[in-house]
């Protein structure tokens, strides 16, 4: 129950389910394979590199659009990854992690009654900022098919309407682990053309795909859309660095100033140190990622095996480190039943999907484990799991 004192715009989305099963997990000592952080250490380069960069004193505010080492690094980076080429003054903005970017592209972006088109299920906050931002989510759900999870063409299609202002992708996809095809990014972008809409795309977690088959594709790489895309991602993913909060928001100018406007008003800068650290991370990005990546694909296959030996119906992330699985031959209970239970009883924490969807029936037998854990958590894990069986 959300208090009296809560605006109206903000009420209907109370605590954020991350904090919640987070909190229950600690108060009954559960495994959380509930909010996704990792529980081992980023890379020790990185940190000693925070490190040195508190001792040179770097300790006054930032600049607000980011430190330049880092936005340079930025750019670099996705000239080398993507071919991408931005301008580190004019189309980079360091924000305080992917969720300021998502809050400032919302602000920055959105009129009153303004529309946006979501994929649902969704990530937590995108509805939430769209209210902030006084606009109105249309939602196109994502329904399971063939083991992944797509939407139909008609439902997009219908979703964008005389008011669509943007539409906003995340891919690789939480909760489903969807990563979005070539032929689903170009409908998308085919619409926005049309439609005059702008597409923001949250790719936080675009390192983290397992399958040579679906890779990452950007939408900002796409005929026609660079300039009308606004791409957010960050440190946190792809380094193990959630806590740092280093985000940032790659667009044309024209996005960039929107994007700004919000941002100086928002948090007018990320920590200094920590942006001075993210760009020796990126600077190395190479050197890091691949190794993270097979160890997360290992970890996603162990805990998939085990749900499956405990008959979940696992639907195989290709990317993401979150797996969801359909749980209706276990127990007829609901999703935020299921998993309080689970948190309680077996001592694993998981989250009840309900959460990403606009209405009590989205997410039903549905529960999402986060595998960014060390293979010793995932263990203990499978044993605790292993009350399930038979049940
Ligand atoms: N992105 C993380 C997840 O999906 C949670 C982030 C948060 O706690 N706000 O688990």
């Amino acid at each position: 129950m959300s208090s009296p004192a809560v605006a109206q715009r903000l009420a209907p989305f109370g605590t954020s389910i991350f904090a919640e099963m987070t909190r229950l997990a600690q108060a009954h000592q559960a495994i959380n394979l509930a909010q996704g952080f990792p529980d081992f250490d980023g890379p020790d380069f990185i940190k000693r590199a925070a490190i040195r960069a508190i001792e040179a004193g770097h300790a006054q505010y930032a600049r607000s659009f980011g430190v330049p080492a880092l936005n340079t690094a930025i750019a670099r980076f996705y000239e080398r990854d993507a071919g991408l080429m931005f301008d580190p003054d004019t189309e980079i903005t360091v924000t305080c992690g992917c969720t300021e970017a998502i809050a400032a592209a919302m602000l920055g972006l959105l009129n009153p009654g303004d529309e946006v088109v979501l994929f649902e299920p969704f990530y937590d906050s995108y509805p939430a900022c769209i209210a902030m931002a006084g606009a109105l989510p249309r939602f196109v759900r994502l329904h399971p098919r063939d083991g992944a999870f797509a939407f139909d063409e008609a439902n997009l299609r219908a979703a964008f309407t005389a008011r669509t202002r943007a539409v906003l992708v995340n891919t690789p996809h939480n909760p489903t682990g969807k990563v979005f095809s070539e032929r689903e990014l170009t409908l998308i972008a085919d619409l926005a053309l049309r439609h005059d809409a702008f597409v923001i795309s949250d790719e936080v977690y675009e390192h983290l795909v397992y399958e040579l088959e679906q890779p990452h594709l950007r939408l900002a790489a796409l005929p026609g859309m660079r300039d009308r895309t606004l791409t957010l991602s960050s440190l946190g993913k792809t380094f193990s660095l959630t806590g740092w909060k280093v985000g940032w928001a790659l667009g044309a100018p024209a996005l960039t100033r929107a994007v700004r406007a919000a941002h100086q008003f928002l948090t007018f800068a990320g920590a200094t140190p920590l942006q001075h650290a993210a760009a020796e991370a990126l600077e190395h990005a190479e050197d890091a990622i691949p190794d993270l990546v097979a160890q997360f694909r290992e970890r996603r296959d162990f805990l998939g095996d085990v749900l499956t030996s405990l008959r979940f119906n696992v639907f195989t992330p290709a990317g993401t480190y979150f797996i969801l699985a359909d749980f209706s031959r276990l127990s007829a209970e609901s999703d935020v039943a299921f998993c309080q239970r689970l948190t309680r009883e077996v001592g694993v924490a998981a989250i009840p999907p309900s959460a990403f969807y606009h209405n009590a029936s989205g997410g039903h037998s549905l529960v999402r484990f986060a595998f960014c854990k060390q293979r010793a958590t995932l263990e203990a894990a499978a044993r605790r799991l292993q009350a399930l069986r038979g049940a």
